[in-house]
């Protein structure tokens, strides 16, 4: 048994000349969603169906709904362009349905203008057959309990009537590429997450502090990046050791600008990364006034090191959004799990909350930033990460 479903996606129509583009991006995202499946794509006018095993559908209904570019999923019917065989399946699924109010409407849209009855006669055709049958309902345009849709494509008809969500926003690498500065905190896998939603292809860049940040520390960050890559496919994750510059800082600066002394020297390393591979902007899970380096003041000192655009996706959240997304998208369980940032690791009691740039660039002084940066990066470990 073969299984039908049909993908419909939104804001990539709106695209004019790019449009091409973008239902290439989403074409290959969607296979490589279904890899492993045995199904087929199959593109046509507006919309794709995907053709797979029934005792999968399930699954591959699951993985669509992952895809970011997809507004909703359907599992169809099908019938050839024929108005009986298609009143037939009309009135095999509402058999199988089961009716949850008295009312309905008949939905239909023809992309295929060569089929003879326009998309008004269908729904009146199509309705006059269900009432026929089901004399207890009646017709509701505007609030029915229960919708059929019918979609005429160039070869076949589709008959639906339920739609699972899709994520929406656009599909992954037809914004671009950036790299994710990720923690192993509740916040920057999601400011990951919404940035792949509007289709940024990422790279990941972890910084850790072994041996004073264990290996749990640097699996946890494995497994963010795994449940990020099934919505953003196969994930590069950079790891660089900062244990070395975070000693220096501690011998030689005051111990209140710690954190964004340590923070500028880890955006020179996201910005030498970023520039060596192509990639054209940083994201980091940074909201606004949540702790003491993130405050305008703290921003300002930390993203004067490097020219590369910044991009915060949670800047406007409340830490609940932030959490309801996390637990949403898969991330939250990871990212509670107790083992320590090397952010963390050497806190100090009082940080600095509006840190004057030229007092941050003084203290800076007695770092070789230059040479600390470049021993960071000699030693970065790559992998790829897929789930
Ligand atoms: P998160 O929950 O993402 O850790 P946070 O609320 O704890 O964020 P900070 O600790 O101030 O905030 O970190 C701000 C941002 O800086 C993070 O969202 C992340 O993008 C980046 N960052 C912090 N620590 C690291 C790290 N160890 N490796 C990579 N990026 C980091
Ligand atoms: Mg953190």
């Amino acid at each position: 048994m073969t299984a039908a479903i049909l993908v419909r996606y939104g804001e990539i129509a709106l695209k004019g000349k790019n449009r091409m583009f973008f239902e290439k991006t989403l074409l290959e995202n969607i296979k490589f969603a279904l890899k492993g499946l045995g199904a087929r794509v199959v593109r046509m006018h507006g919309r794709l169906l995907i053709m797979g095993a029934a005792d999968e559908e399930e699954e591959i209904t699951r993985r669509l709904s992952r895809v970011f570019g997809v507004v909703s999923v359907s599992s169809v019917e099908t019938a050839p362009l024929d108005l009986e065989a298609i009143k037939e399946k009309a009135l095999e699924i509402m058999e199988r349905s089961l009716l949850p109010g008295d009312s309905f409407k008949v939905e239909a849209r023809r992309s295929n203008k060569s089929f003879p009855l326009t998309s008004p006669e269908l729904n009146r055709i199509i309705g006059g057959a269900i009432l026929e049958k089901y004399p207890r309902l009646k017709v509701d345009l505007e609030n029915p309990s229960f919708q059929l849709f019918i979609e005429v494509g160039a070869r076949e008809a589709y008959i639906y009537h339920d739609h699972v969500a899709g994520p929406g926003g656009l599909p992954v690498g037809s914004s671009g590429r950036a790299l994710l500065l990720l923690s192993g905190g509740i916040d920057s896998p999601v400011a990951g997450w919404m940035a792949m939603k509007r289709g940024l292809r990422l790279e990941a860049l972890h910084f850790h502090s072994y041996p004073f940040t264990g290996l749990r520390s640097r699996e946890k960050v494995i497994d963010l990046c795994r449940i990020l890559s099934r919505y953003g496919g196969k994930m590069q994750l950079h790891l660089v050791n900062v244990a070395g510059i975070q000693k220096e800082i501690r011998a030689s600066c005051p111990a209140a600008l710690g954190i964004i002394l340590l923070r500028r020297m880890m955006m020179r390393i996201a910005g030498q990364i970023s520039r060596s591979r192509g990639l054209q902007a940083l994201v980091t899970g940074e909201s606004l006034g949540q702790v003491a380096s993130q405050t305008l003041e703290s921003m300002i000192a930390i993203d004067s090191v490097t020219s590369m655009l910044i991009l915060r996706p949670l800047l406007g959240m409340d830490k609940h959004e932030i959490v309801a997304l996390a637990e949403k998208t898969g991330t939250y369980e990871i990212s509670i799990r107790p083992y320590e940032d090397c952010c963390t690791l050497f806190l100090p009691r009082h940080p600095a909350t509006r840190p004057r740039l030229e007092k941050v660039v003084q203290a800076e002084a007695a770092l070789d930033a230059g040479g600390l940066t470049a021993a960071a990066l000699e030693n970065m470990e790559t992998m790829l990460i897929e789930d």
